[in-house]
């Protein structure tokens, strides 16, 4: 039976965020603005090495002239332009000076030198326009004059004529190498950065899909579950299509696990999650919740006949036998399907109706899927207004709560041989609440302790009542999570020494289902039972495929065959088959056994001739009050079968 209400969904946490943490815009724009700093640099150091190189040329070209002006006074002052012209054809080895001459004082040319033709060289002071500057740097010239000094008095000027185009050059090769520099260094951060940034992709990557993967089955996980449903929720909004949920609970699996070990129950859910796979669609997700439930994510473009027909084959993959285990084993699932938008307006109300629908699947006998509908939730309102009510009922001491006796015959004598204790329970808003439910919901809110120990209380102190008038057994019915407690043993003593009551007159009935299920869990105590002198019994069997191999490791020393087996006897050959086979066999395992719910002197007449040895139904006595066993057992009546 579930406990667990179901996890309400949650966003994802940070880390399950889609996998690229660095947009790639943000790249682009880092690489870009690094390219930017690069250039910037770049131009800037370009300004810096021309404004010094040009700095460099001026100061050379001043120290030029000067020596060029000392070299050529004499000439000047003699008037030998002969000499003054060879001297000034020596700056040719100098590449940038493209022309240079001498003026006398008058400011008229008096030599000159040209590297080329040179139609526009001012052949007199005036023309060269430079009266009042001694310098005339440019962008492409560099022009600068020098007083040409005598001993006593200027004996003419000196004009030079330089061309910047070097100076250029030199600043183009370096610009050009510092950009080569930067291109090449930024080519290799970016290569650097994008490999980096695919490297941190595929790590994301692997994150992303640890994070959404369950381990076990390789299936998504709950993460997973909750982004997946959210996106289809999302499209389903949009009027594309409609989504199903289908909730999957296995019905069995923890006897599984325990019988076979954890390794093999792992396998088992493998086995599971790819048979599902293997019947679900392309658009459709599997994922698994945890333990043993998974859930399915159907994208709904089919009508709900087609819904039906599907469910049937996903619920389906249940029917073939699992072989994981080392043998063939049988594992069933009950499934709850609920449709958006149908069954729930959001996402939380989506897995709470699927879930429910799926616990309802279980109440109806598990092995079966079940659509949801509005009145489930009525349903469970009902359950919840039962636990307060049984609390309030419990917290005054049983009120309304009250054990009504069912005698037991033995089949050959018709002797009351005892008698088994069931719950009634009149409320006074509820009415009458039928022990099933009422044990059911216990169960689930862990009432059933409090409400076990009264039961058993109770039904002691009525039996020692009766037991005045000659010794007889009640039989009293114990759920799993009774057995679990870890106080059961030291309780059922206490009780027994406060009522006053044997021990060999208590007998614990156990439904199969309860026993597989706690099979090395509640060992120890039915052997601490059965050592105390306490009757142990087999309840409803035949319900839950167990088998008799198992159960005889336990101390039982009674099978009470399921009223389902007797109701069909004696016409119907199947119910036939199996009681006589299960007398057989619990005799054969030294067990005494009881046929439950014979209601006809027939069924009862072929009970006694298979051999059973107690009979209970209404064909004999219905559960009564105790004034009235206690009356019946002053007169005793014989059955009547
Ligand atoms: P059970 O232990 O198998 O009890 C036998 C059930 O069969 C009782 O139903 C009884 O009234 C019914 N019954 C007996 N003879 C006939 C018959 O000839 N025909 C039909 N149709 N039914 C017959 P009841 O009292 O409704 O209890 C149902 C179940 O509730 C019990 O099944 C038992 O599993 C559970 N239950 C009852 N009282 C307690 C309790 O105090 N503690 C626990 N844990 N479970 C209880
Ligand atoms: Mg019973
Ligand atoms: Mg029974």
């Amino acid at each position: 039976m579930r406990t667990s209400a179901p996890t309400p969904y949650t966003t994802a946490p940070a880390l399950l965020l889609p996998p690229i943490l660095l947009s790639s815009k943000l790249v682009v724009t880092g690489i870009l603005s690094a390219g930017l700093a690069l250039l910037t640099v770049v131009l800037a150091l370009t300004g810096v090495d021309y404004w010094s190189s040009r700095t460099s040329m001026l100061q050379d070209s001043r120290v030029e002239a000067a020596i060029v002006a000392d070299n050529v006074s004499a000439a000047v002052m003699f008037r030998d332009t002969g000499t003054a012209n060879e001297m000034l054809a020596a700056l040719r080895s100098s590449p940038m000076v493209l022309a240079a001459g001498v003026y006398d004082t008058d400011g008229v040319l008096f030599a000159h030198y040209v590297r080329e033709r040179d139609p526009d060289f001012p052949t007199t002071l005036r023309a060269a326009g430079m009266e009042d500057a001694l310098e005339r740097p440019g962008w492409n010239l560099l022009e600068i004059i020098r007083p040409i000094e005598g001993t006593a008095a200027p004996l003419g000027t000196l004009y030079i004529r330089k061309s910047m185009r070097e100076v250029h050059t030199r600043l183009a090769v370096r610009f050009f190498s510092a950009l080569l520099i930067a291109v090449c260094v930024m080519a290799m951060a970016t290569a650097m950065v994008l490999r980096s940034r695919a490297a941190v992709r595929e790590a994301e990557h692997r994150l992303h899909a640890l994070a959404h993967t369950d381990a076990v089955t390789g299936t998504g996980n709950r993460h997973a579950f909750n982004e997946r449903l959210a996106a289809e929720l999302e499209l389903a909004r949009s009027g594309r299509h409609r989504v199903a949920l289908v909730y999957i609970d296995l019905d069995n699996f923890k006897t599984l696990n325990d019988t076979f070990g954890h390794a093999a129950g792992d396998g088992l859910l493998r086995q599971v999650a790819q048979r599902l796979q293997s019947v679900v669609r392309s658009t459709d997700t599997i994922s698994r919740l945890g333990g043993d439930e998974f859930a399915l994510t159907l994208r709904l473009d089919m009508d709900d006949v087609a819904l039906d027909k599907y469910a049937q084959r996903i619920i389906g993959v249940f029917q073939a036998a699992y072989t994981e285990v080392g043998q063939q084993v049988n594992v069933t699932g009950s499934a709850g399907i609920a449709t958006f938008p149908d069954d729930a307006s959001d996402i939380n109300a989506l897995v709470s109706n699927a879930d429910t629908a799926m616990y309802r699947a279980k109440e109806m006998g598990k092995n079966r899927c079940v659509r949801f509908d509005p009145s489930m939730n009525q349903a469970v309102v009902r359950r919840q207004t039962i636990e307060h009510a049984l609390r309030a009922e419990l917290e005054q001491q049983g009120g309304g709560l009250a054990l009504h006796y069912q005698p037991l015959f033995a089949a050959r004598g018709g002797a009351v041989v005892g008698a088994e204790a069931l719950l009634r329970w009149t409320h006074a808003e509820l009415g009458t609440v039928s022990p099933l439910e009422a044990v059911s919901v216990a169960e689930d809110c862990g009432l059933i302790i409090p409400l076990g120990y009264w039961v058993l209380r109770t039904a002691c102190r009525d039996a020692s009542r009766w037991n005045a008038h000659g010794p007889l057994r009640v039989a009293v019915n114990i759920s799993a999570r009774q057995l679990g407690d870890p106080q059961f043993l030291e309780r059922v003593m206490d009780i027994l020494r406060e009522e006053g009551l044997p021990a060999h007159l208590l007998e614990v009935e156990l439904t199969e289902t309860v026993l597989m299920e706690n099979m090395e869990a509640g060992a120890h105590t039915l052997h601490r039972l059965s050592q105390l002198g306490i009757h142990l019994a087999i309840d409803d069997f035949g319900t839950g495929y167990s088998s008799l191999a198992y159960l005889r490791q336990l101390p039982m020393r009674r099978l009470k065959i399921d009223r389902s087996f007797v109701r069909d006897l004696p016409e119907q050959e199947h119910s036939r088959t199996i009681v006589t086979a299960i007398v057989a066999l619990a005799h054969g395992l030294g067990l005494e056994v009881t046929a439950e719910g014979v209601e006809t002197p027939q069924q009862a007449d072929y009970l006694v001739q298979q051999g059973c040895d107690v009979l209970q139904g209404y064909v004999f006595a219905r559960p009564m009050p105790v004034a009235q066993f206690l009356a019946l057992q002053a007169g005793v009546t014989a059955p009547t079968a």
